[in-house]
């Protein structure tokens, strides 16, 4: 599609990335279910192994289905690559062990969603990553900890649980005058609400598996490039960029692939090695639901900011987090960067505490409980017990999780049905 028009975001999420099949003129997107593609002759096959012709060799590196996926993600988030990989948590441990290697280090923000928290202070560091968490989310608390070691600065756009918004701006400028590139988790706000690249963000994560999928049947995830980090200006820093790399037989990226220098690489080292790659039935799954997310997610935000509303409203309620409403502490900043709007994940407590909490829960009929976002049902879950119960009390404070804390992520069906759900059960929690 590259004659065509820019087009808008509900646009390209319906066409970008695949035209008409030729031979079969199939107007869905074709489920390529091969693991091998044949080479015309040794020339050919050589070609490809060389990057010199595009083309397909296996599909754990590619694949034309998970390609059209990656395309349509690319243009969504305003970049020049993407790699779409087996689950979000793939993504992140690709983009950041893209970037960094044993006597490194990262900085990350401190509230994130539990199993990257998990991946960053356990696991990371028995690899030779240090993980430099910031003490708050200001941009001076990263920059004290950047040293010429650093090699990314990490953050949520919407952190996961806690809403907590970045200012992925002036986050982003305070690691651009290090020379440190910057990977932001853009799941629970999505393209639609916010593109991170166009705020100086240079790489792009996603948890598919959330409100980009929708439709909580498939896990995946993606990495996108926004082709404007300079590597080679900073090559003492990264010289895995523009020096040659060993173990693709001496490719030099920044020569090969220009701008997509680092999403070339993340596919043909991290994922070409160690494969979590996306599988193509789920990539077909995944760009179904996003033939939606548009629609999707202007319903989640106001159905997610009516809850909110009510909530506070209601006096068996002791606090309510959602900086779509105004009172909210990341209200301002979900002005500055999605008009006011804040997706559909909101916490709050009840009064009666963390007995009142579990009894609230145990009450819901509509929502489900359980470990998940982002699906069009709406889901429930109790943190503390869950997704964040292997934490020391201490870490659980710092993640921005309180014992009585419930999590929503308000679907799309009804508003009024969601209220009177919510209702019922918040009588039974008194
Ligand atoms: C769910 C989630 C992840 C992990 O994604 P998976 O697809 O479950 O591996 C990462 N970041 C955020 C913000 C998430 O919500």
């Amino acid at each position: 599609m590259t004659d065509t028009p820019r087009y808008a975001d509900d646009t390209i999420s319906i066409h970008t990335g695949y035209e008409t099949e030729p031979t079969s003129k199939a107007v869905a997107t074709p489920i390529y279910q091969t693991v091998a593609y044949e080479f015309d002759n040794a020339q050919h096959g050589a070609d490809l192994f060389n990057l010199a012709v595009p083309g397909n060799i296996y599909s754990r590196i590619m694949n034309p289905t998970v390609d059209v996926l990656e395309q349509r993600v690319a243009a969504l988030e305003h970049g020049v690559g993407a790699l779409a990989v087996s689950a979000g948590s793939a993504a992140i441990n690709y983009a950041v062990l893209n970037l960094a290697e044993v006597g490194d280090n990262i900085v990350s923000l401190p509230q994130l969603y539990g199993g990257t928290y998990t991946l960053f202070a356990h696991m990371l560091p028995k690899q030779g990553i240090e993980v430099r968490f910031a003490e708050d989310d200001s941009p001076e608390a990263v920059e004290k900890l950047i040293d010429s070691k650093t090699k990314a600065v990490f953050m949520e756009t919407i952190g996961n649980p806690a809403g907590n918004i970045a200012d992925i701006a002036a986050i982003s400028a305070v690691a651009r005058k290090h020379g440190v590139a910057t990977i932001a988790d853009n799941t629970v706000a999505t393209p639609i609400l916010l593109k991170p690249i166009d705020h100086g963000i240079d790489i792009v994560v996603h948890s598919l598996t959330k409100y980009m999928g929708g439709h909580g049947t498939s896990l995946g995830g993606v990495i996108v490039d926004s082709g404007q980090f300079p590597w080679a200006d900073h090559a003492e820093r990264y010289p895995q960029f523009s020096q040659p790399e060993a173990s693709y037989h001496g490719v030099v990226y920044t020569e090969a692939m220009g701008p997509a220098a680092y999403i070339g690489r993340a596919r043909t080292v991290p994922l070409r090695n160690t494969g979590a790659c996306l599988s193509p039935m789920n990539a077909f799954m995944l760009l179904q639901g996003i033939e939606t997310l548009p629609l999707r997610m202007e319903r989640h935000c106001s159905n997610a900011l009516a809850v909110a509303e009510y909530l506070s409203g209601h006096d068996a309620v002791d606090w309510v987090s959602f900086a779509g409403l105004p009172g909210d502490k990341f209200h301002g900043l979900a002005e500055k960067y999605m008009h006011g709007r804040a997706s559909s994940i909101l916490t709050f407590g009840v009064k009666s505490g963390f007995d009142g909490g579990v009894k609230f829960y145990d009450a819901l009929k509509l929502f489900k409980r359980l470990v998940n976002i982002g699906d069009a049902k709406s889901l429930s879950c109790h943190p503390a017990s869950t997704t964040h119960r292997q934490l020391t009390e201490s870490e659980l404070a710092q993640a921005g999780v309180t014992p009585e804390m419930i999590r929503l992520s308000v679907g799309i069906e009804h508003i009024d049905d969601i209220i009177a759900d919510l209702d019922q059960a918040l009588a039974a929690a008194r």
